[in-house]
């Protein structure tokens, strides 16, 4: 059992105003693993405070000792790494192997990149005869989720540091022990006091004080789409920059080019970009589109791969597919599944009952409706489990038509014989990232969402500017 009882704020460990606790739940026994601080609106304005006052000097400092600050951060990440993927493993179920590579590799990977940009990225440009320089927000907020919880707060905390920005950090409350390993890393580093403060507690309360704080000067969000439109509407009051990565509904377009061999092969890997992190993935690609003269054959190869998906123990190695965080989002994913059948889907695998195994864990079986049509719940909704809906589509017209069909616009993928013309049809789909023939994710490629899926771009050199306001001298 982890007990932190404190927060940390000017580089320092101290006791929250209020005596409020939370508790964090394995995924996969159900027991409490660790208590942490119900922070309070009184914290954050302490931690601002102290984020505030240094700001002056970490925003002078040259830009080749903040890098040495972030690899320094990198280098304690790197040698803690088994102990974050465990607890990640933990708090969110994702099977350790993946965690490994993912839940610690990505958070590693954005310090690292964040501090090369510091050695290449100009922050000045002339034009005309306007000298126009790139400088920090002041004090960020950055509020985040559970389901890559890491990667989440380093692709804020990273970039908006390397900017020249202080954080104020309030992780998910129900994976947050990462986020104290982070602040033990950032204390050993060394780093000025106040830069970097992290306050726990819940979104009502802790984020929305961030959001509303008049010295913030910018918040960087994500979560869910409708938490992300309250902190947009609670940060308009003092008109503060707010970038928003939010959810999804992502398609993934099987052209009708294919053999039945690359079919076999693009319809298997969209069960993986379904399935991954147990469908706990704001990018998961939800929706597959395929020729409707081949749905059958889709229906086939996607029973034969989701039976791979065998759940189990995040720790045992053969387990793919994990719990997923809570009662709560395996009692919505169940949900969602009853209201595929009632609407008339057809259940190809899974199902809403429990599955056959474990005893313990908030488990979800790997589950694929087919004939699923665009007005179905499970096509418009985020369901965030391992929830697949195949949808046939009759033309190309079409199938771009269903796959733009949605208020979410944040990943897309397009698989396809000739490259061209996949690349032709991934030009017309409204996403801020689309996958061509399962083309890997770059952590240095600008990542956003189009229409509700968010405001604004994370990760490399787009992510490093959205952390800087932008000055033009006249000369
Ligand atoms: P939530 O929106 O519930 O929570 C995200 C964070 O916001 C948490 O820290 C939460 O606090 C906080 N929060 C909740 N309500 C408010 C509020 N009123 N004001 C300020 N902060 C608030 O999302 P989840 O944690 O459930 O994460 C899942 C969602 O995140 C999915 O919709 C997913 O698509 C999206 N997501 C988007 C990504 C992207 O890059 N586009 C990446 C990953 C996830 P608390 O601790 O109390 O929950």
């Amino acid at each position: 059992m982890i007990t932190h009882d404190k927060l940390y704020i000017d580089g320092d460990w101290v006791r929250s105003e209020g005596d409020g606790v939370l508790e964090v739940t394995d995924s996969f026994t159900e027991e409490v693993i660790a208590t942490i601080p119900d922070g309070t609106v009184g914290d954050v304005d302490r931690a601002v405070a102290a984020a505030r006052a240094a700001f002056e000097s970490w925003s002078g400092l040259p830009k080749e000792q903040r890098a040495e600050f972030l690899m320094r951060i990198h280098a304690g990440l790197e040698a803690r790494s088994q102990e974050i993927a465990e607890a990640i493993t933990r708090e969110v179920g994702m099977p350790i192997g993946l965690s490994n590579i993912i839940q610690v590799g990505l958070p590693k990977a954005n310090f690292a990149i964040a501090a090369g940009l510091l050695g290449s990225h100009e922050f000045e440009e002339r034009i005309g005869n306007s000298l126009v320089v790139r400088e920090p927000f002041g004090v960020v907020g950055c509020i985040s989720p559970w389901n890559y919880p890491l990667h989440q707060i380093a692709l804020k905390v990273a970039p908006a540091l390397a900017a020249g920005n202080t954080v104020v950090v309030k992780p998910s409350e129900v994976a947050p022990i990462n986020a104290f390993i982070l602040a033990e890393i950032v204390h050993e580093a060394g780093l000025p006091a106040g830069v970097f403060n992290l306050v726990t507690g819940v979104g009502p309360v802790v984020g929305e004080a961030i959001a509303a704080h008049p010295d913030v000067d910018m918040v960087s969000f994500t979560g869910s789409t409708r938490a992300g439109k309250r902190v947009a509407e609670v940060a308009a009051r003092n008109v503060k920059k707010v970038s928003l990565e939010l959810g999804g509904k992502s398609p993934n377009v099987i052209l009708d080019d294919l053999d039945d061999e690359e079919f076999a092969k693009a319809v298997s890997a969209g069960v993986g970009k379904c399935f991954a992190n147990s469908g706990q993935t704001c990018t998961a690609l939800t929706r597959m589109l395929v020729p409707r003269d081949r749905l059958s054959r889709a229906e086939s190869i996607v029973t034969a791969t989701a039976a791979k998906f065998t759940v189990g123990d995040p720790f045992d190695p053969t387990t793919r597919l994990g719990p997923l965080v809570s009662a709560v989002q395996r009692d919505r994913v169940r949900e969602f599944i009853r209201l595929g059948v009632e609407e008339g889907a057809t259940l190809v695998t899974g199902g809403a009952e429990a599955p056959d195994g474990p005893t313990t864990g908030f488990f979800v079986r790997p589950t694929v409706f087919s004939d699923v049509t665009p007005d179905m719940t499970i096509a418009r909704e985020e369901i965030f489990g391992p929830v697949l809906s195949i949808i046939p589509y009759d033309s190309e017209e079409d199938a771009i038509r269903i796959a733009n069909d949605t208020v979410y616009g944040l990943a897309a993928g397009v698989w396809g014989a000739s490259p061209e013309r996949a690349q032709r049809v991934a030009r017309r789909l409204r996403a801020g990232q689309v996958e061509v023939n399962g083309g890997a994710f770059n952590p240095a490629a600008p990542f956003g969402g189009y229409k509700q899926s968010g405001l604004g771009r994370e990760a490399g050199r787009f992510g490093l500017e959205e952390f800087c306001e932008v000055k033009a001298m006249q000369l």
